[in-house]
Parts: C-alpha cells; sequence; structure tokens
C-alpha cells in the first residue's frame, strides 16, 4: 500500500491541464522524489484524458 502524498490533489489539477506554468516545474521536480505521485499518476491518466474528452464534448469552455 502506497502512502498518500499532500500532493495528491494536485496531480489531479496537473493532469486535466489547470496547474500554472511555475507549479508544474515544481510538481515535476516532486514526482522525480515521489513514488507515491508517479503511481497515482499512472492510475489516474486514463481517467484525466476521459474527463478532458467528455468536457469537449459537453461544449464546455
Ligand atoms: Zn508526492
Amino acid at each position: 500500500m502506497v502512502r498518500r502524498c499532500s500532493h495528491a490533489v494536485d496531480i489531479a489539477v496537473y493532469l486535466l491541464g489547470g496547474l500554472p506554468d511555475a507549479e508544474v516545474e515544481a510538481f515535476a521536480r516532486h514526482l522525480d522524489g515521489c513514488p507515491a505521485c508517479r503511481v497515482e499518476i499512472e492510475e489516474l491518466a486514463p481517467v484525466a484524458r476521459l474527463l478532458i474528452a467528455s468536457r469537449s464534448r459537453l461544449g464546455g469552455p
């Protein structure tokens, strides 16, 4: 069982493209040293792709 990281919320924002450039850099550095977040990203990436695809079909911004 992988321990949850305090950056877990940032992962969703990052995957949905909502993280500002400056924070993307810091987050990428954090990922290098945080296996828990890397596992989380691999698990959430397919979900994020679905959300982004459905958002465009719904005619959102
Ligand atoms: Zn982390």
